[in-house]
């Protein structure tokens, strides 16, 4: 059957999300996105689920690329396409922030999913949790900004693959995470739909940066059993370093001790 472009298109903006520009190109259109896709003869579930296929079937990218008036590269270049371990451990599977400027113009792009996106990469506006409203009053500019250079450090530690900055970093948002009590995995904590979760994982990995036995240490202070097996299980690789932190938790608390306090 052959089959007629839409009536109108729309460019893909650098970096979208092919399910994002899918949804554009159905407003503009002025329908929703499933009757597009139905309309187009592409058969999928979810629109999200295109996002992540690794290559887009070349009859769908066919179809979406007639209909739509743009090259069939162009629809398989906003997807995900291959990742490595890390960056799929550091893409979310679900949108979990969005820009509130951005997305009101029915943008979505593949930066927000990054565990370590923070501001927006076209207006520069912060990225917001997009399930949970944020009580903004509630959280402290001091915190936000360590967050975000936290963030920067994490991206940083995925864009140059340095493992070692990467576990560096990951050890310290493990941590946090425990003393939030978060049992999710680290990177489950990292998208957290709440943002004190999220901003104090992000907000330990630049503490650790410096000096991280005494911040590890410092945190522990008051730890009660969960923390002490967030912490094992934080240092497990490092015996050395778990013994470190033990002794400077230890020596804090004789002088606490001591102190009368
Ligand atoms: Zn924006």
């Amino acid at each position: 059957m052959k089959r007629s472009p839409l009536p109108k298109t729309v460019t893909p903006l650098a970096d979208e999300l092919l399910s994002g520009w899918l949804t554009r190109l159905a407003v503009t259109n002025h329908c929703e996105v499933d009757e597009l896709l139905a309309h187009i003869g592409v058969d999928t579930r979810q629109v999200a689920m295109l996002d992540f296929e690794v290559e887009v079937a070349a009859t769908t990218a066919e179809k979406i690329s007639i209909a739509a008036r743009v090259a069939s590269e162009t629809v398989q270049s906003l997807t995900f396409g291959t990742m490595t371990q890390t960056e799929a451990l550091m893409t979310a599977q679900v949108a979990f922030q969005s820009c509130p400027d951005c997305s009101r113009r029915g943008i979505a792009l593949k930066q927000w999913r990054k565990l370590w996106a923070f501001d927006c990469q076209i207006c520069g506006t912060r990225l917001l949790s997009i399930l949970i409203k944020p009580d903004r009053s509630r959280i402290s500019e001091k915190l936000v900004r360590r967050a975000r250079s936290g963030a920067g450090m994490l991206e940083s530690a995925v864009t140059s693959n340095c493992a070692n900055k990467l576990r560096r970093a990951m050890r310290a948002a493990t941590y946090a995470k425990a003393l939030k009590s978060v049992r999710a995995d680290t990177a489950f904590a990292l998208q957290s739909p709440r943002p004190d979760v999220r901003l104090f994982c992000l907000a330990a990995i630049a503490a650790a940066q410096s000096r991280p036995l005494v911040k590890a240490a410092m945190f522990s202070t008051g730890l009660d059993g969960y923390a002490r097996v967030a912490l094992l299980r934080a240092f497990e690789k490092e015996p050395r370093l778990l013994a470190a932190v033990d002794r400077i938790v230890l020596r804090n608390r004789e002088r606490l001790r001591r102190a009368g306090v």
